[in-house]
């Protein structure tokens, strides 16, 4: 995302916070901000070792409001275990897929056009629900590990 669009993301996703009762807070601000220019899925310590957040808070609270987030739909959970989990922002129109490694735990967006948008829609056909998504992860061992 360009710099335009996190700041526009960021200010939409803390509005949208708002409205739900959450506090607006600088970390609150800096974990969304630091997710959206990361552009992939990060762990807790790596979010939490960014220098900015690393002068705003510690570790606990940059993952008590990764959960928040988490909680409130605009951030998905990725990985094997909670060792290894990684966080993605949920932005609309952006959508991944990803592989993850079983050994190292290590996280790849694939980089294929989606092979399930035509199922998507012959599921919405079929069934009458509309809004269908989906989150894919595929499971493998990555090459340092294999
Ligand atoms: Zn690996
Ligand atoms: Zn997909």
């Amino acid at each position: 995302m360009q710099l335009v669009e996190i700041q526009t993301y960021v200010a939409k996703c803390i509005a949208t916070l708002r409205e739900r009762g959450m506090r607006r807070t600088r970390a609150l601000e800096l974990v969304i901000e630091e997710m959206a220019t990361a552009g992939r899925p990060v762990t807790i310590q790596e979010l939490a070792a960014k220098p900015s957040l690393e002068q705003q808070c510690d570790q606990a609270t940059v993952y008590r409001l990764v959960i928040k987030l988490l909680e409130q739909g605009l951030v998905r959970k990725l990985g094997l275990h909670e060792r290894s989990a990684y966080f993605a922002l949920l932005i609309p129109g952006e959508h991944h897929d990803y592989l993850v490694c079983t050994e190292c735990g290590a996280i790849k967006s694939i980089d294929m056009s989606c092979p399930v948008k035509k199922l998507e829609k012959d599921i919405m056909k079929s069934s009458g629900f509309s809004k269908v998504y989906h989150e894919l992860e595929f499971y493998g061992v990555c090459p340092k590990c294999a």
